[in-house]
């Protein structure tokens, strides 16, 4: 074996001897031999790869617990650990979006609401309308749909107490539809309802096994404020193009993001239907996603449970959202386009535009 003292080694690899020393004591990078009288170190050739690798997963920022995952796992299949390396860095991805998005929140916060007071008086409001259907084999309907002035919302059930945990949900957001909005309080405002919803879930529901997802829309005036937990989506429709602005909170979406699976193979994965995130009996306490959209004449808001994304596909959404009619006939439509592709399961949408206050 080509052996390396730990001046040499350090210089092949870029990493200093005391880093060397550091990371033999943290077990990430053990040397090959250690003088039992002098206490030197030496190394392999063969490790200067390992060394490498360690080297450029600390100026990824990789915490040194996963290098060294990542370092036994290559020890045995390279592959394994390219996919650890996705997994973490699909995981700050995510934080970062979240970071991003409160960031993006406190700003728009702090320069409009306390300083131009007059934006939130833009004459715009909503025109609503929310369908739900049993589809064409299930025997009850275990979805709930909302739409008034302030509120959109879309829950789909699941298990025996599915239908009252749907509409307990709703109902306990219901109060916002009426009670005036404050523009920079309304996120935390929503945050407290949706904690009020996961205890109404948790009083008509028997266990873990109900529930309930929950996706609304709370109009500000001149935002939409979004809350999300589960699989039910909303979309945006705005100058022709769909934008998907929920993150399903399921099992396959997450091997998605980690790169474990890809969006075809998910399609008829075996755990599809399996959430990460709902409100249920187990009254396990749940993070809801939450964020703030400026709302632009002409925008069109859907939210849909997956009973309609899961068996429509997107173009065909586009196509229906786009056609030049109202909330009332685009909701219809888009029930009807599940029941034709079978009607496998609940379907509900809610369809909002968002448009000029006639002058009064
Ligand atoms: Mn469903």
């Amino acid at each position: 074996m080509d052996m390396l003292t730990i001046g040499a080694f350090a210089k092949a690899c870029r990493l200093s001897p005391k880093a060397l020393r550091l990371y033999d004591e943290l077990d990430l990078l053990r040397p090959a031999r250690v003088d039992p009288d002098t206490g030197y170190r030496y190394y392999a050739a063969a490790q200067l790869e390992q060394a490498r690798l360690v080297a450029w997963l600390r100026r990824l920022g990789m915490p040194l617990a996963e290098i060294r995952q990542v370092g036994r796992l290559y020890d045995r299949d390279s592959t394994a650990a390219a996919r650890e390396i996705r997994a973490y860095w699909a995981r700050v991805e995510a934080e970062t979006a979240v970071r991003r998005d409160l960031a993006a929140f406190l700003v728009d916060h702090l320069t409009t609401d306390s300083r131009e007071p007059g934006k939130d008086t833009t004459m715009l409001e909503l025109r609503y309308s929310a369908h739900s259907d049993t589809g064409r084999v299930r025997p009850a309907n275990q979805d709930t749909a909302y739409a008034g002035t302030r509120l959109l919302a879309v829950a789909d059930g699941f298990g025996p107490a599915g239908a009252p945990a749907s509409s307990a949900a709703v109902e306990a957001l219901r109060f916002l539809d009426t009670d005036e909005t404050p523009a920079g309080g309304v996120l935390n405002l929503l945050e407290d309802a949706v904690r009020g919803a996961a205890q109404a879930v948790q009083e008509v529901a028997g266990g873990a096994d109900d529930g309930t997802t929950l996706t609304a829309l709370l109009w500000t005036g001149s935002r939409l404020a979004l809350v999300h937990i589960g699989d039910s989506r909303a979309y945006l429709l705005r100058d022709g193009e769909l934008f998907l602005i929920t993150h399903d909170h399921t099992v396959v979406q997450s091997m998605i993001d980690e790169g474990r699976l890809t969006a075809e193979e998910a399609v008829s994965h075996p755990q599809r239907a399996f959430l990460l995130k709902a409100l249920t009996g187990g009254g396990a306490t749940v993070v809801p996603d939450l964020r703030l959209h400026d709302a632009h004449p002409g925008d069109r808001y859907l939210l849909c449970s997956d009973g309609l994304s899961s068996v429509v596909p997107e173009d065909r959404i586009l196509d229906l959202l786009t056609s030049p009619i109202g909330p009332d006939e685009t909701v219809r439509a888009l029930v009807g386009a599940a029941n034709k592709a079978g009607g496998p399961d609940n379907v509900s949408c809610v369809v909002a535009d968002v448009v000029e206050r006639a002058a009064a």
